[in-house]
């Protein structure tokens, strides 16, 4: 297919060009039905079918236990930095946060609009250039829930083994990684991510959450923005976003028919290690934003010697078909996002262009 461009986006990021040609076939009319996927009741067993099969999905490339339900939400990740506190905290209870940097910060300032926080760890005196190590995270005694962000997509950082945090429930906001690589499922009382970073498109948030968490909150809460509304209902309380759900259904069967999350992680290394390699070996011309034992294998960032340079970098990337490589406005650099459907071949482009742009300009 002509004109893919090579798409670094940092989310909506880019899909399985696979995906997307399996949607425009059954864009119009779905499976014999008459009808498009999106003009059809999801009440309907057409739809039905879908919005169970991405769950079980789900369950399998995740590994998902027993004792666990597996929601489809609205409103994005940023609704969950919301949720987690309303419908977990109680008061005398602390919601633990580890401070990693922007999307963790973003989580902590929500959760402070609804009771009583604590930071657990933090490498904000590093401006977030590392995930702290597992020895500095102190758990406060009366914490209801250890939040971590796994992967910090605006600064490049990502945890590589998760704290144990006991009896204290671990909460992952896995937006920018989940299925990048296995985890252990049951290690976490709660994970949640965003659809549109690894998973499908906007417009669906996925929530897996252990049974016993699901309880009544102690706070008034929009019975909307109740874990237990949805999953009583198994997300068809209200009009879920089917097509978005049918988008994940189709990228799960992708990353199925690759290796899993198994497969992912293979080649998600070394499409990073590509990267990696290309900064570590231009003698400082690239510098590395993120310390090396907390490199994120999604999203590379990276500096250069002055913002002229750097400015001119992103110019020259996009006039050579590279898209979204400017870094988040709020850190500045570069960053390349490479979640799972970014293309090694997109990679080594970019490693060839960075070679070809140092030889002009080191
Ligand atoms: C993108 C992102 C979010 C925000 O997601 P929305 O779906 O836009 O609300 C939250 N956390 C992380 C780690 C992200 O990468």
């Amino acid at each position: 297919m002509a004109n893919r461009a090579y798409n670094f986006n940092a989310g909506p990021a880019a899909l399985p060009l696979e995906v997307l040609q399996q949607a425009q076939e059954q864009f119009v009319e779905f499976d014999n039905t008459g009808m498009s996927l999106m003009e059809m009741s999801h009440r309907g067993a057409v739809y039905e079918k879908v919005h169970y099969e991405t769950e079980n999905l789900l369950r399998e490339l995740l590994g998902i236990p027993e004792g666990y339900k597996v929601l489809f939400l609205q409103g994005g990740a940023s609704t969950q930095f919301a949720m987690i506190p309303m419908n977990l905290l109680s008061p005398g209870k602390v919601g633990a946060y580890v401070a990693t940097g922007s999307w963790a910060t973003k989580a902590i300032e929500e959760a402070k609009l609804f009771g009583d926080t604590a930071i657990a760890a933090s490498s904000e005196a590093d401006k977030y250039a590392r995930i702290p190590s597992l020895t500095d995270v102190k758990i406060p005694d009366n914490a209801a829930y250890l939040h971590v962000t796994s992967n910090e997509t605006i600064e490049g950082t990502q945890w590589q083994a998760y704290p144990d945090s006991g009896s204290v429930p671990l909460i992952g906001d896995l937006s920018s990684d989940i299925l990048c690589r296995p985890i252990d499922v049951s290690r976490f009382g709660l994970i949640y991510a965003g659809a549109q970073k690894n998973l499908g498109p906007s417009g669906v948030t996925i929530a897996v959450i252990r049974e016993d968490l699901i309880g009544k909150p102690s706070m008034t809460v929009p019975t909307m923005l109740r874990y237990s509304t949805h999953a009583k209902a198994d997300s068809l309380y209200n009009t879920p976003p089917t097509f978005a759900i049918y988008m994940v259904n189709t990228v799960l069967k992708w990353v199925k028919a690759n290796g899993g999350a198994a497969g992912m992680a293979a080649r998600n290394g070394e499409k990073a290690k590509l990267l990696y390699d290309a900064i570590d070996g231009s003698g400082g011309f690239y510098r590395g934003f993120a310390e090396s034992a907390s490199r994120s294998i999604m999203n590379v960032t990276f500096r250069m010697g002055s913002e002229e340079l750097e400015k001119q970098f992103a110019k020259e990337s996009e006039a050579n078909g590279f898209v979204g490589l400017k870094g988040h406005r709020s850190v500045g650099g570069l960053r390349a996002s490479i979640y799972n459907a970014v293309p090694p071949e997109s990679v080594q482009a970019l490693v060839s262009f960075m070679k070809d742009f140092q030889s002009r300009n080191g």
